[in-house]
């Protein structure tokens, strides 16, 4: 019988060959196999007769459709060329007959027999009265069988096919399945209303429905951000000592605001002033959504430490957003006697002397906000008390370290908009607490909507017109062209390999109309507003240039920016108002939100603009998610929610490449819940029983010493 630990060659069908293969996925034993996670899903469920997609096709919406289909005669080959042949049949249901290719499958004649019975699923076009299916992926419909509505898609490696795949997957689930170890806790599987460990595994690779799939996702991402708190916590010194800021009173601070603070805002001030009065190094994240005030926070932050007598060093990713956090907080401190210095790389000479020296002579600048130039040996700090890093995910493991090395009981406190993944690869490094701004300032506008096709591109131009008569600025973002580089498809021996990668399973189902590429986009709105100064800034760039761009626009010397995504988060340009994304449909909900979120900063009416030509209904009803939407969390839902099995867990890849560590599950932006409320589990946990000695604990602690076993493997 087979267990948890079964190595896979125990398994019926695994030879040396097939365990090889697995090996090269990661895949030792049975454990590894179930968490193998598919990358993505396809939804076959969405079945239509012919006449159905026939008017599908005629509406030209060109969502994916399954078809059950029976072939009505043997199929016709032929060779269209040397090295290209092409195979054609016809198949029917009640309501009409469909057309089927195939290229280059001459062995399929042996599947397509007359009368067989097929699910047929991918795009369909019609053609007068007839329609076409292109290659799509087919599955036999046996009697009695049930096939399923979604279906798994996994990474694959060569000698291995999605079918052989999952059907493993199918026969480990089913010897051990039921008896799975449930590693948390019954206490905590309550308290966070989670599925048990067999459903998850279950619904994670065959999932019942849409909903079955986010209730198993929850539960292994819970559990992978627990065992990782778990193990965390357990593996760093809780005792770290840190400096001892007992003043926590920030009356005067929030009486010098020209605002009150939210009560957001409150909640996580005062957390961070017990946290620094605690005499235990803070370490803590604060998570907000755009426009939550996180600056304000971390200006309260500082203010406390300098009311203990202590410096504060708030570090940037860029030298723009240095720059713009300098002003804020010169702004809010200064008048309470806090005197900031700025450095970044653009500081140099006498200046770059002036402020050094203020910064290591007792008595001299409080504040210092910088970029990377901070971290520089030549930079010391006479009194270093508190160290904040905005949006983190910029800076290395090592960077932070060289900062904290400045003075080790300095408390940390990092802010972030988009805390998951990357947020990782931080909780890895200290037993890390969660503040969330949960509340939007009030007031905030709501900046207006609009999801338009390309026959508005006239009236798109004249209201980028009319902004910027009145003075204000554009941004227009459209994805580059290098993010989305063309996949080399390596063509397989093994004919069901072959089948898989040609039906589709490794086949990108969503051709979308071809990208602006960004650069002629850039040339065209130059030439279309040839009196407006545009200027144009993509990933590429050097830094610097970028910033010097950036710099530009924020000081109002640009009317219009195009871009790629790299407009910075945090960038702040009140005078902005309008925001257009090309190709809309090609980004992400939560980013869209993001990048939303650069406009509406002023007292001025703003706008944004989606540009999107898909025609199928799922990528509109998606893009109006934003129209309704104004909430990072909620947005972050609908989106999950949306792009339910089709795709959403398909960012897995990436986190793996960031070397972050492992998850069984991609986590985006929407998991911040569930990394909050794991997290805090963990820290229960580990209050009750501190190194997890308990006898009902030691699965916790087997798990968490693997996690720090991974962690330390993949970090290096
Ligand atoms: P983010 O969390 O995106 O970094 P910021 O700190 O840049 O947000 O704040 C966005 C804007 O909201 C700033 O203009 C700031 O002055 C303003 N703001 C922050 N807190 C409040 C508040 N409590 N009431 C009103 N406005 C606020
Ligand atoms: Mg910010």
């Amino acid at each position: 019988m087979l267990t948890w630990e079964s190595p896979v060659s125990a398994m019926r069908g695994v030879g040396a060959a097939r365990q090889a293969a697995l090996a090269s996925l990661g895949i030792g034993c049975v454990r590894d196999l179930l968490y193998h996670i598919p990358r993505g899903y396809q939804c076959r469920g969405n079945v239509k007769t012919v006449a159905e997609a026939a008017e599908m096709a005629r509406r030209g919406d060109s969502m994916p459709v399954s078809l059950m289909l029976t072939v009505s005669a043997e199929p016709n080959y032929r060779m269209i060329r040397r090295g290209m042949s092409i195979l054609r049949f016809r198949a029917f249901d009640e309501t009409g007959t469909c057309e089927i290719t195939y290229f280059n499958q001459n062995f399929l004649r042996n599947v397509f027999h007359t009368g067989g019975e097929f699910r047929f699923f991918g795009r369909v076009s019609a053609e007068g009265r007839t329609i076409k299916m292109a290659s799509p992926i087919w599955e036999v419909c046996a009697p009695g069988v049930d096939l399923p509505g979604i279906v798994p898609v996994y990474s694959l490696a060569s000698g291995l096919s999605q079918k052989i795949l999952s059907q493993l997957i199918r026969d480990a689930l089913h010897s051990v399945g039921t008896h799975l170890p449930e590693v948390l806790p019954p206490e905590v599987v309550r308290r966070q209303s989670l599925c048990t460990l067999a459903y998850a595994m279950q619904n994670i690779h065959f999932p019942e429905d849409g909903d079955a799939l986010i209730r198993a996702r929850r539960r292994l991402i819970f559990e992978e951000y627990f065992s990782l708190g778990l193990a965390v916590a357990s593996a760093t010194q809780p005792d770290t000592a840190g400096v001892r800021m007992p003043e926590g009173d920030i009356a005067p601070f929030a009486g010098a605001l020209p605002y009150d603070l939210t009560g957001a805002q409150k909640r996580s001030i005062a957390e961070i002033a017990a946290d620094m009065a605690g005499g235990k190094r803070m370490n803590r994240i604060l998570i907000g959504d755009v426009g939550s005030g996180k600056t304000a926070v971390a200006a309260a932050a500082a203010y406390i430490a300098a009311r203990n007598g202590y410096q504060t060093a708030l570090m940037a990713p860029t030298e723009i957003l240095a720059v713009q956090h300098y002003r804020e907080l010169s702004g809010l401190l200064g008048r309470l006697g806090i005197e900031c210095v700025l450095l970044t790389g653009a500081v140099t000479g006498a200046q770059r002397r002036a402020v050094c020296e203020s910064l290591a002579r007792p008595g001299g600048a409080v504040v210092a906000v910088g970029t990377h130039a901070l971290l520089n040996s030549s930079v010391q700090f006479d009194r270093l008390g508190l160290v904040i890093e905005d949006e983190q995910h910029r800076f290395g493991v090592r960077q932070r370290a060289a900062l904290a090395e400045k003075n080790e009981s300095a408390h940390v406190l990092v802010m972030s908009a988009t805390p998951i993944p990357r947020t990782l690869s931080l909780v890895t490094y200290g037993g890390i607490r969660v503040s969330r701004l949960d509340e939007m300032p009030p007031g905030r506008q709501v900046v207006d909507t609009f999801v338009v096709d390309e026959s508005y591109r006239a009236r798109l131009n004249a209201f980028i017109r009319k902004q910027t008569d009145g003075g204000h600025q554009v941004y227009i973002v459209c994805p580059s062209v290098e993010e989305n580089p063309d996949k080399k498809i390596k063509i397989p021996d093994d004919p069901e390999e072959l089948a898989d990668l040609i039906f589709g399973a490794e086949r990108d189902m969503d051709e979308k109309p071809p990208l602006k590429a960004a650069v002629e986009f850039a040339q065209t709105i130059a030439a279309t507003f040839p009196d407006l100064t545009v200027a144009f800034v993509h990933g590429k760039m050097k830094n610097a240039e970028k910033d010097r761009v950036m710099q530009a626009f924020s000081e109002g010397e640009i009317s219009i920016l195009v871009s790629t995504t790299v407009i910075e988060v945090g960038v702040n340009v009140p005078n902005a108002t309008l925001m257009i994304i090309e190709n809309a449909d090609r980004f992400g909900l939560s980013q869209l939100h993001q990048l939303r979120g650069r406009v509406g900063r002023g007292k001025a009416k703003s706008y944004c603009v989606l540009v999107s030509d898909t025609k199928g209904g799922d990528a509109r009803a998606r893009l109006d998610v934003l129209k309704k939407n104004h909430d990072g969390n909620a947005i972050a839902e609908e989106d999950l929610k949306l792009r339910g099995p089709g795709d959403f867990l398909k960012t897995g890849g990436e986190i793996r490449q960031h070397g972050d560590i492992r998850l069984p599950v991609a986590a985006g932006p929407g998991d911040v819940e569930i990394l909050a409320a794991a997290m805090e589990e963990a820290r229960l946990i580990l209050e009750a029983d501190p190194d997890l000695s308990r006898p009902d604990h030691a699965a916790l602690r087997a798990t968490a010493q693997d996690v720090l076993r991974e962690t330390a493997n993949t970090m290096n």
